[in-house]
């Protein structure tokens, strides 16, 4: 097989196995009350970039080709590598559902008998998914030969990040005063020691 489409074949098989892991956390989320939700048109402009840039555009683009003027030629070293960076992806996100548990919210929530988590990826930063959603846009940048549909990842989870990461942890502040001021002092926002 061609290292361009074993990318492409390997970037199904990683959103699938991204669905996968997902799937359970949303079913639960259902069950568990919501006490304050922060909702935002801004979040929700966030959420559709990064569905955009990280499914939408790369699937459109396995599934037709286009924009083909925008192909690259596709290495097996990159393929590699991002099939590596693929993984770590999604070994971080599985952690960081199974630490966050009925914590879990696609947007901003705050749920009945909400805990802050301080354990697992979370000792080390403090939005360990949106480091997973980084690692998987860096994955799709050498898994797909293509510029436009390689980078749209970064550039979905850009916005996201952006647009969201002020707001989420100012209601964490609202919601864990002082708890969440010293976890914010001992832990990065995404790239552990960094930043
Ligand atoms: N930003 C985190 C969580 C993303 S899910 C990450 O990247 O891992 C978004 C929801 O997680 C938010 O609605 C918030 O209620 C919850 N949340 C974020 N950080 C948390 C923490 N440390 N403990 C418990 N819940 C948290």
């Amino acid at each position: 097989m061609a290292a361009a489409s074993l990318g492409e074949v390997i970037w199904v098989i990683g959103i699938v196995a991204w669905y996968v892991i997902r799937y359970p956390f949303e079913r639960r989320a259902r069950r568990v009350r919501i006490v304050t939700g922060y909702r935002s048109r801004s979040d929700i402009v966030g959420l559709a970039s990064a569905l955009f840039g990280l499914a939408i555009l790369p699937a459109f683009y396995v599934v037709t080709g286009m924009p083909a003027a925008a192909d690259h030629p596709a290495s097996v070293w990159a393929v590699a590598l991002g099939t590596i960076i693929f993984c770590s992806a999604l070994w971080v996100f599985r952690r960081s559902h199974k630490e966050l548990g009925r914590n879990w919210s696609i947007t901003l929530e705050i749920r009945e008998r909400h805990e802050l988590i301080c354990a697992g990826p979370y000792a080390l930063v403090r939005h360990p998914m949106y480091t997973s959603f980084l690692l998987m846009g860096l994955g799709q940048v050498f898994l797909l030969a293509n510029w436009i549909a390689g980078i749209s990842g970064l550039i979905g989870f850009a916005v996201l990040f952006l647009l969201r990461v002020d707001e989420e942890e100012r209601m964490m502040l609202e919601n864990f005063g002082p708890q969440y001021r010293a976890y914010m002092e001992k832990t990065r926002r995404i790239v552990p020691y960094l930043y």
